[in-house]
């Protein structure tokens, strides 16, 4: 364990790990059992084209979530493309831009314009009261995102939604598993977007879902993200390929029995970060609620470089040298990057909260690949970086521009 300043690798000490602590390594489940269903859908040669896997995956997620409709697709890119395009989203649609760049993307992609709203410091989530001072003649949508997984103010967008004649998705990507006021994540809004990629706690190598409870748009969905096919040789709307293959949806159900697990191993993860961070200046670590259901997935600290006397991004250079890849999430915000950055060079302007998150937040390693003894030693440096950061700054070499 590293006891003082001199052990830190970043002063040329050597690093803590010698096989780099990722943030998002996947979660794999049993095996045996994916192999078995692997050799399963070789024996069919079904490989795709809503195989027994995806309905079975489809039926499993919708019992799951308590939800009427599943959509599976082949990641939620696609499929906040296709739901957007179902509910006839166009012109302008507001959304965070503390987000993931997708949220945005799957917009402009087809020529929707993302409206770039600021969001609520303590929650990292949408505010409802600034979301209601973008609208426009042009609005016709909302995408709430769940950033790390903690549900938006569903109601209040709910609301506002209702009033101004707006449709509303949430882009759940984080929130898998997760509830709101009792309910699973998967019921509110017209449908809500999952992400099942390799980075997310739960996957499908690559993967996603559309959760709803409206019969018409599921119908559509699924027309859409297979051609536009309502029969063998009939097309009967303009569609794309949007489909989920056999062997993503074994992954997903041979991952479903291990959920509960892998759940398990991240909110012990997360306690023992908020135990080895505990009392840390200028550190604070993003809680989940406990009366709620979720999946404990990211561990997000802020750093706020007054208090701790190291800003995020030296911290995060601190971690790098000791092999923990540390991340910035979201660094810079979608505003920030293009084509968003040339279209509005002033939407930083309207989002001074997202400005501040985008540089206080970072994300730690956790997941099935990491341990307590590990989140120890993380925990450890992290502590001695604070305690020393009169030193560590005085010795630290400037960092390069655009690093790390
Ligand atoms: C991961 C992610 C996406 C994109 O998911 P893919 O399945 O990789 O397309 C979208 N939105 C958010 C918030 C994400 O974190």
């Amino acid at each position: 364990m590293k006891t003082t300043i001199e052990d830190l690798a970043i002063l040329a000490g050597a690093s803590a790990f010698a096989m780099p602590l990722h943030v998002g390594r996947p979660n794999i489940g049993d095996r045996t059992r994916l192999f078995e269903r692997i050799n399963d859908l070789l024996d069919r040669r079904w490989l795709t084209n809503y195989g027994p896997f995806v309905q079975e995956f489809e039926q499993r997620l919708a019992e799951f979530l308590g939800v009427r409709h599943c959509v599976a697709m082949c990641n939620a890119t696609v499929a906040l493309e296709i739901v957007t395009r179902a509910l006839g989203f166009q012109g302008e649609v507001i959304v965070p831009s503390f987000t993931f760049i997708a949220t945005a993307h799957a917009l402009q992609w087809q020529e929707i314009t993302p409206v770039f709203c600021d969001v609520d410091p303590s929650t990292h989530n949408l505010d409802p009261a600034k979301v209601e001072a973008m609208i426009t003649p042009h609005t016709t949508g909302i995408i709430g995102v769940h950033v790390w997984g903690r549900p938006c103010n569903i109601e209040a967008l709910s609301e506002i939604a209702a009033r101004r004649g707006l449709k509303l998705i949430f882009d759940a990507a984080h929130a898998f598993g997760n509830s709101y006021k009792g309910r699973m994540i998967g019921n509110f809004g017209a449908a809500e977007v999952f992400s099942f990629h390799a980075t997310k706690f739960f996957n499908t190598f690559e993967g996603g879902a559309v959760a709803t409870n409206d019969d018409d748009l599921a119908a559509k969905m699924r027309l859409m993200k297979n051609f536009g096919f309502a029969g063998h040789d009939t097309v009967i709307h303009v569609g794309t390929n949007g489909k989920m293959s056999e062997i993503s949806a074994a992954m997903g159900l041979t991952g479903l029995e291990s959920l509960d697990e892998v759940i398990a191993v991240n909110r012990r993860n997360h306690q023992a970060y908020s135990v080895g961070l505990q009392d840390i200046p200028g550190l604070q670590l993003l809680a989940y609620n406990d009366n709620e259901r979720c999946n404990y997935q990211y561990v997000i600290i802020e750093v706020n470089q007054k208090a701790a006397g190291i800003d995020r991004d030296e911290l995060v250079r601190v971690l790098h040298a000791e092999n923990v890849l540390a991340r910035r999430y979201f660094y810079p915000g979608c505003h920030e990057m293009e084509p968003y950055r040339s279209h509005f060079p002033h939407a930083g302007l309207l989002l001074p909260e997202t400005e501040q998150l985008t540089k206080r937040v970072m994300s730690l390693p956790t997941g099935t690949a990491v341990g307590p003894h590990e989140i120890d030693t993380v925990c450890a440096i992290i502590r001695l970086a604070v305690t020393h950061s009169q030193e560590l700054h005085r010795r630290l070499i400037p960092e390069p521009k655009g690093q790390p």
